[in-house]
């Protein structure tokens, strides 16, 4: 087993924890607030993160290692909408940033596979990143008019 892959792989399932559990804190204090649209976005992408978890997960068994089942922060709890949303473009920013050397450090280590994986996760990542940064600029730039359209179901 390549301990420096091995390490990469579980850091990037432990950041995956801490997106899923603060991507579902936000959806549903969004939905009990009413904005159910917003939440459901978000839900989505929770979802997205599930299945990056387990594909790290498969990977770190694959090669003989032990998936980590702690994330590696705390999700933060009732923050406004424009604080969550910078939240997640944060979460979203570090993970990019994460997966890209991790991606270069697998290629040099001559892990082709775990190099892709990181690849794929980043190109998630990415869209991730632009859905929030989408919703951060159209609160800030349009304020309650866009609020007043991601209410309900
Ligand atoms: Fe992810
Ligand atoms: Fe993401």
């Amino acid at each position: 087993m390549n301990k420096k892959v091995m390490d990469l792989l579980n850091a990037a399932r432990a950041s995956e924890l801490t997106a899923i559990s603060q991507y579902m804190s936000h959806h549903y204090e969004l939905e009990d607030a009413d904005f159910g649209k917003l939440a459901s976005k978000i839900k989505d992408i929770a979802i997205q993160e599930m299945k990056h978890a387990e594909l790290l997960a498969e990977r770190i068994l694959f090669l003989k290692g032990e998936p980590i089942t702690e994330p590696d922060a705390v999700a933060k709890k009732s923050q406004e909408i424009l604080e969550m949303v910078a939240t997640d473009v944060g979460l979203e920013s570090q993970a990019i940033k994460m997966y890209n050397d991790a991606a270069v450090v697998c290629a040099q280590e001559k892990d082709q596979i775990s190099r892709q994986l990181f690849e794929r996760l980043l190109a998630e990542e990415e869209a991730h990143l632009n859905t929030f940064e989408n919703i951060k600029d159209h609160v800030d730039r349009l304020g309650g008019p866009y609020l007043a359209t991601i209410t309900g179901e």
